[in-house]
């Protein structure tokens, strides 16, 4: 598998926070130019074996895939694990209790954002949920946009539910140590998820990419939709500086929201190591 295979390694379906199926998903990247396909829900692999057979239909070579959410020294980021036995105990128990506490969460959300104004958000959220053990913060943007209280899901991330705005309710998800031993116990090669994203000093962003290494983390996202290409850059030399393969996804969630849609997306930068080269024997 070369350099400039179009992967698309990071996306999402209505397993999660995702607007299409798994079939529909595997027959987008398809007609897109997909080379290489991996569906990653939040915290969820109850899509695996829907995208695995959807792919195998259409023709795209896929890897199993997820996103998990974790806390780390009290910020929020995000780990893919890509190629691993999405059968594995340790992974689906592991999952299964950090999705546990986010209706709870959502409960309080509801009752935050009723505090400013937007009553009946839990209830309208749920309205969009397909996965009742998967409420997120995308579905009550859906909600909000809809009830009209913002134009688009970004304006709502920006006034209610970033971190800091009156609906944002703090989380305790898995830890580091955790995420990324499930992801590699069963097999898979775990992945930090587009670090432009995240709000950490130069000092704590040392922090993770060294645990992480330590931890046996094995690459990092360098080209993701939510990057520019000053992120390309910095986060190419992470990989150098860390000695971490490089990988490559959308982060499609939408055809109505994603900015990025599956494989349009620019090529890794010659110098990385893409991670596909690590997980050939795990495609499906
Ligand atoms: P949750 O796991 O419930 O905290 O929801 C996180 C999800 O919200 C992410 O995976 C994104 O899909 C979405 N999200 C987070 N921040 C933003 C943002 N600023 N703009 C748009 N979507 C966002
Ligand atoms: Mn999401
Ligand atoms: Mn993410
Ligand atoms: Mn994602």
């Amino acid at each position: 598998m070369d350099h400039l295979l179009n992967a698309d390694l990071h996306s999402h379906s209505l397993v999660s926070d995702g607007t299409l199926a798994p079939e529909a998903l595997a027959q987008r990247a398809k007609a897109n130019g997909v080379g290489l396909w991996a569906l990653t829900d939040h915290d969820e692999i109850g899509g695996s074996e829907r995208a695995l057979q959807a792919a195998r239909a259409v023709g795209l070579p896929c890897l199993t895939g997820v996103e998990i959410s974790v806390t780390f020294i009290g910020v929020t980021v995000h780990i893919v694990g890509l190629g691993f036995d999405h059968r594995d105990p340790v992974l689906a128990e592991g999952l299964h209790r950090t999705r546990s506490g986010r209706e709870r969460r959502a409960r309080e959300m509801g009752d935050e954002l009723a505090r400013v104004g937007i009553p009946g958000a839990f209830e309208g959220a749920m309205k969009f949920v397909d996965n009742p053990e998967l409420i997120s913060r995308t579905h009550f943007a859906r909600y909000i946009v809809e009830a009209g209280h913002c134009k688009d899901t970004y304006e709502v991330f920006r006034k209610y539910l970033a971190d800091g705005k009156p609906g944002y309710v703090p989380h305790q998800w898995a830890a580091l140590r955790d995420a990324v031993g499930w992801i590699t116990g069963a097999g898979g090669v775990a992945v930090i998820a587009h670090p432009g994203r995240y709000k950490l000093s130069t000092n704590e962003e040392f922090a993770l990419f060294s645990e992480f290494k330590a931890l046996g983390g094995q690459a990092v996202e360098v080209v993701t939709g939510a990057h520019g290409q000053a992120d390309v850059v910095k986060y190419a030399e992470f990989c150098r500086e860390f000695d971490l393969m490089a990988s490559r996804g959308s982060d499609f969630h939408s055809p109505e929201e994603s900015h990025c849609d599956l494989g349009r997306l620019p090529d890794l930068p010659g110098h990385i190591t893409p991670v596909w080269t690590a997980l050939e024997s795990r495609v499906q």
